[in-house]
């Protein structure tokens, strides 16, 4: 049965897609089969790995989702492409009762045969971002060490609390990664102990550092890890990576 991990922050531009991007490739690369489904209508996870987002989204096409399953230069990592569809952006987020219950069945149902699902959630704790909790095992929370990150980390965590109370018991913090840290600054520094502080073993060892190869991967279609290996970028996403797998 997959292991479907929601990758989410209300916050944009804390590395939720570059996230989900190279955790998945590097999945792959350690032998498992990675699926990311891309949920934001901005369609970067899509066009991140060199796919062009589709005339309809998957997830509310009504056809099977198989159909639209795209392979990537990654062997091993396919991509349900997002779309800019707007009709069908405004279907998936609309608000709907049942739409974690059919995201859960859509995904176990037709995509059970993956290792690893990861959901590229849009920027905001809005629907779609909600029926993704409603259907993962895990939430995935990237970080960016700055002055406010704290804030909007406990509304996040709130949210998953609930979900786990109310409609998905199943629920857990994975894990919350810091992202483009910079050693150099005091500020990161003092954020990401601060996060450690107080949220203690759920913060992965693991801190991505800032990297230009990280930021320049998506453009070549590829994650960082086959883009720049040897990058410090794609060594701390592929340490990331183990502590993924070691969280089972
Ligand atoms: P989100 O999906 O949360 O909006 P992104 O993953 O798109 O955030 O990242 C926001 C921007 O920061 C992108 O331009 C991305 O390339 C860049 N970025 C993300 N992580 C890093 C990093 N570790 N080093 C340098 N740039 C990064
Ligand atoms: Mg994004």
């Amino acid at each position: 049965m997959a292991k479907i991990i929601a990758v989410a922050n209300q916050k944009g531009g804390v590395g939720k897609t570059t996230t989900a991007i190279n955790v998945a490739a590097g999945l792959a690369k350690a032998g498992k089969s990675a699926l990311v489904i891309d949920i934001d209508p901005q369609c970067n996870a899509t066009s991140g790995l060199g796919v062009e987002p589709g005339q309809r989204h998957p997830l509310v096409s009504g056809r099977p989702l198989a159909e639209y399953l795209v392979e990537t230069s990654q062997p091993g990592l396919q991509v349900l492409p997002g779309s800019q569809s707007l009709a069908d952006a405004d279907a998936l987020s609309a608000p709907n009762r049942q739409r974690a219950a059919l995201l859960r069945q859509q995904l176990h149902g037709e995509l059970s045969h993956f290792d690893y699902i990861l959901l590229d959630c849009p920027p905001s704790l809005g629907q779609l971002t909600r029926a993704a909790l409603g259907a993962s095992a895990e939430i995935l929370i990237p970080i960016q060490c700055e002055y406010f990150a704290m804030e909007g980390l406990s509304q996040i965590i709130d949210l998953a609390r609930q979900t786990k109370s109310r409609e998905n018991t199943r629920l857990e913090i994975g894990g919350i990664v810091l992202t483009m840290f910079d050693p150099e600054l005091e500020l990161a520094n003092e954020v990401a102990s601060e996060v450690r502080g107080y949220f203690e073993e759920t913060v992965f060892e693991t801190m991505i550092p800032r990297d230009v190869s990280v930021s320049e991967a998506p453009s070549h279609g590829k994650s960082v890890l086959d883009y720049n290996p040897r990058a410090r970028g794609a060594r701390a996403y592929a340490e990331l990576v183990m502590e993924v797998i070691d969280r089972e």
